[in-house]
């Protein structure tokens, strides 16, 4: 089995094969990584993984995992974040208003 090299920030250089090794390819491409248990500290590192590196872990006998990451994570939003005050003022919208409860084939409250 092939041994592959990889940093770990604690210990240094360590030797891993390729079952020691998870390869997490995105349909977002920076988001694509790697990952392993170090042998000596057992920290469990992750580190990016570029098209090189994708290549080099999988010439080396990594199998590569997809993972899709859902397009709502990559929007950009604008505006201040929901508070504590908005999320209680929707809480109340809906218990004023049953037509979320109907819409979505719940009872309503008698
Ligand atoms: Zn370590």
């Amino acid at each position: 089995m092939t041994t592959i090299k990889a940093s770990c920030p604690t210990c240094g250089e360590v030797e891993l094969t390729s079952r020691d090794i998870t390869l997490r390819v995105c349909n977002h491409a920076p988001l694509s990584y790697y990952c392993f248990e170090c042998p000596a500290c057992t920290e469990e590192i992750r580190k990016p993984a570029d098209d090189h590196i994708i290549s080099l872990l999988m010439s080396g006998g990594v199998r590569a995992q997809v993972w899709e990451i859902p397009a709502e994570a990559l929007e950009t939003h604008d505006g201040p974040a929901l508070s504590y005050d908005d999320l209680l003022d929707f809480v109340l919208q809906l218990s004023a208003h049953d037509t979320l409860s109907v819409a979505a084939g719940g009872r309503t409250r008698t």
